[in-house]
């Protein structure tokens, strides 16, 4: 058996990634929609053979509770909306996927883990990397110090954004700019690569050079963490230019991705020569990841939960505190 997803939003990237990708899961498939828009519900009914039954506008949304055909509610809206859907799956029995950033704020975080706790539903981001090969040897090599300890980092995530009118550009919406949007890869990185929890950080807003686009949100953003064990990274993110980069020197050697976040396939090399693994499907290692424990009543890894929703939320928000009063923030694992 494979377990039924229904995705809420059906944007660019339910509708370029995650349902092309549901075409080639082992254990789970698309079985239904959630979308505002009848058009779209109309198209997609026929592209992807989803019955009329599974089909479900925002009004109708809670009716999914009586849905056997859906076990898992994957939510892919723009940001600020996350945890109002989230939440409503979990009371309406669903294990619940959300993309990233989990929340604009932690305490909206907490509530969604709440809510499924008390469902009794696991939670899970929408980390693909997690499951993505060469992040996982990156991960591996940083953590078992092949190299010996990380000493500096940088890992940075930045595109030049097109339409100016989107969600991404409004504060509500977004809750940010490229921080919340890609920013967290690099904050995701820095955390893997050393395993470590940040105890500091200090961040600086750059100067707009496009003010009249940037009215809402930050431009480009850098930010410093600093690690117990002493290893430091140096990250940057941007609306206005890209780099895509997850670096680390250690005491013996270095290594690195780039491109290290987006859909791939990533390219990574070492102090020794090259990185080889398999390219993935991002989006499909990581749902058949995450249905597979759920179809064998696992606890989700933690690298993967709502709790490191969470943590990274608390992150982002203190790097934009430490960028708006100039101040290095201690940080509370
Ligand atoms: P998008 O703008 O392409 O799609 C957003 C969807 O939400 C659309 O279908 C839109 O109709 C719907 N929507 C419902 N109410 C809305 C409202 N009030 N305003 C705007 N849209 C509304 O965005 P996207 O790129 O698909 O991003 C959706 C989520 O997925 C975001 O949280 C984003 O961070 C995340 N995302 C993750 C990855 C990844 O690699 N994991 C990649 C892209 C996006």
């Amino acid at each position: 058996r494979k377990l039924g997803i229904a995705l809420v939003g059906l944007g660019s990237y339910s509708s370029q990634r995650l349902a092309p990708a549901l075409q080639q899961t082992q254990h789970c498939r698309l079985a239904g929609i959630v979308t505002g828009t009848p058009s779209k519900a109309a198209e997609w009914m026929q592209k992807y053979n989803i019955p009329k039954a599974n089909v479900y506008d925002y009004k109708t949304f809670d009716q999914i509770a009586d849905n056997k055909d859906i076990d898992v509610v994957y939510v892919v809206l723009p940001n600020s909306m996350h945890a109002e859907y989230v939440i409503r799956a979990a009371k309406a029995g669903k294990h619940v996927i959300c993309e990233k950033p989990l929340a604009i704020m932690p305490k909206e975080c907490q509530d969604m883990i709440d809510a499924c706790k008390k469902a009794n539903r696991q939670l899970a981001v929408g980390y693909r990397l997690h499951y993505e090969p060469f992040t996982k040897e990156v991960m591996r090599l940083g953590q078992e110090k092949v190299f010996g300890p990380v000493k500096f980092m940088e890992s940075s995530d930045a595109f030049r954004i097109g339409d100016p009118t989107q969600w991404r550009m409004k504060k509500a919406m977004a809750g940010g700019g490229p921080l919340m949007d890609v920013g967290i890869y690099a904050v995701q990185g820095a955390r893997y690569v050393t395993g470590e929890e940040p105890i500091s950080v200090t961040a600086q807003f750059s100067p707009k050079t496009e003010p009249e686009k940037f009215k809402e949100v930050e431009e480009t953003l850098f930010w410093q963490f600093q690690f117990p064990s002493g290893a430091v990274c140096n990250s940057t993110t941007s609306y206005t230019a890209g780099v895509e980069r997850l670096y680390a020197s250690c005491q013996n050697g270095w290594f690195e991705l780039s491109p290290a976040f987006g859909y791939g396939p990533l390219k990574g090399r070492t102090s020794k020569g090259p990185i080889e693994q398999p390219v993935v499907n991002h989006q499909a290692v990581h749902m058949d990841g995450v249905c597979k424990d759920l179809m064998d009543g696992k606890q989700l890894p933690n690298h993967i939960t709502g709790e490191e929703g969470l943590r990274d939320v608390r992150l982002l928000q203190a790097i934009y505190r430490a960028a708006e009063t100039g101040r290095k923030i201690e940080l509370k694992s």
